[in-house]
């Protein structure tokens, strides 16, 4: 099974999906870019969250807040004191590892003396300004959700917004991991899709248990295989003081059963201590009632990467192919992507036939993300549409200067129908 991410890494590299970032210097242990294939998809998949979780919803609003922000955010949040990872040291190779991570040898060199765990902060450092003895140390943000308790206020005075509401942000988060590994599943510059949901501390017990199941659902709808998908609760000793529960939204990795998104109960932690530490009063007056109070967090926080990586490791088949030879494609869910549909006209060389089908692909990119290929023969063009996802291959041929139709295969059947040109777009 681990065999699978090592096949998925490789059609990534392979694909222009995802590159190992600074290649020729090489590389950098926790950074990753996306390529011109990856780059598509993660902004379907990023819209796709954005669909589910703000346009479909009246009473959840989006934000883009920055990376930087007020170093006192880290105080009052608790990261500068506690934002740490246990690590311990092997005392053969001096290679450094979360303890969950080791079970007995050192991964590396099969050492079995390890040094006692020690803490490390994984918050990254900058400085802001220019002038040397002047500049200000600042923090590149842990976790997106900050910017969302920072605007609270704002949100509620310049919208129409009542409680309860959310706002909703998808971000870059940067944390200096100790083991960055299993390719973009635990990076150390990554994009976090937050929500903060803001009730009445009456309502949270209701809120939490309802998120909870949209936050699954929205999971089950976006990857295949079900089964593959539970929730693990914290056990009560581990929670923070303010936490009555924690879940996690896990997903079944090649290497286990791995955390893809946390539905946290946060109750009135962040707004208290963000009230405390600007002395900036962030407690909410209902209109109706007159009440006044610290609004309670329902939070959803997942890992744009890391469901990035799941979806891939869910929809990648190898099939053997009744002249014995094996196709890998991607069943990825449609609406991911990168390519709705490609274009092929049969051959290269009748200019009626690439006209037409030049014709087909302009008006097709008025409304949907399509690629043209006129490389190769058809045979080569479908493993290469079929390696990225492309869900349909659309191909003119001579029939098509004498019908107007053209034969569309589908990706999972490999069917082939004939379909009419204008008939595409509703397809
Ligand atoms: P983990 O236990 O795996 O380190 P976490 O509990 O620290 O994760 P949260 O702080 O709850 O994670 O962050 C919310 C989400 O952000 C996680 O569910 C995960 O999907 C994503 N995430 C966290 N750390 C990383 C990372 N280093 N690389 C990629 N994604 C991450």
């Amino acid at each position: 099974m681990e065999d699978l991410l090592q096949k998925v890494t490789s059609l990534c590299k392979r694909r222009g999906i995802i590159f190992q970032n600074s290649e020729i210097y090489g590389g950098i242990g926790g950074f990753y870019d996306y390529g011109p294939v990856g780059v598509e998809m993660k902004n379907n998949l990023k819209r796709y969250w954005w669909k589910n979780m703000v346009d479909k919803r009246e009473n959840v609003v989006g934000i883009d807040g920055t990376i930087i922000t007020h170093p006192k955010v880290w105080e009052a949040s608790g990261h500068i004191k506690g934002f740490g990872d246990e690590a311990v040291e092997c005392k053969k190779c001096h290679a450094r590892f979360r303890p969950e991570d080791i079970d007995g040898k050192c991964p590396k060199c099969g050492g079995t003396e390890f040094t006692e765990p020690r803490t490390y902060n994984m918050l990254f450092k900058t400085e802001v300004g220019v002038i040397e003895g002047e500049k200000a140390t600042a923090y590149l943000r842990g976790e997106a959700c900050q910017t969302i308790y920072l605007d609270f206020k704002n949100v509620v005075d310049s919208t129409r917004q009542q409680i309860p509401f959310g706002i909703a942000q998808i971000g870059k988060a940067f944390r200096n991991e100790i083991t960055p590994n299993k390719f973009t599943f635990r990076t150390r510059e990554f994009e976090q899709w937050d929500m903060q949901y803001f009730v009445h501390p009456n309502e949270m017990e209701k809120s939490f248990e309802y998120w909870k199941e949209e936050r699954m659902n929205f999971y089950k709808k976006l990857y295949r295989k079900h089964e593959n998908l539970r929730f693990y609760e914290h056990p009560k000793e581990k929670l923070v003081f303010y936490a009555k529960k924690a879940f996690d939204v896990e997903y079944l990795a090649p290497w286990g059963w791995a955390e893809n998104e946390g539905i946290h109960w946060r109750g009135d932690y962040d707004l208290t201590q963000h009230s405390q530490f600007s002395g900036k009063d962030l407690s909410y007056t209902d209109p109706q009632t007159g009440e006044k109070y610290m609004p309670n967090i329902v939070e959803t926080s997942g890992g744009v990467d890391r469901t990035f990586l799941f979806l891939l490791l869910d929809s990648y088949e190898e099939e053997t192919l009744e002249n014995g030879e094996i196709r890998t494609v991607l069943k990825i869910n449609p609406e991911i992507a990168a390519y709705k549909a490609a274009v092929f006209p049969l051959v290269s060389n009748k200019p009626e036939i690439v006209n037409k089908a030049r014709e087909i692909f302009e008006k097709l990119t008025d409304t949907k993300k399509v690629l043209w290929d006129a490389r190769g023969n058809i045979g080569k063009r479908y493993r290469y549409q079929d390696e990225i996802g492309t869900p349909y291959c659309i191909t003119i041929d001579y029939q098509t200067l004498e019908d107007n139709t053209v034969t569309v295969r589908d990706r999972d059947t490999m069917k082939q129908e004939r379909v009419k040109i204008e008939d595409l777009t509703n397809l």
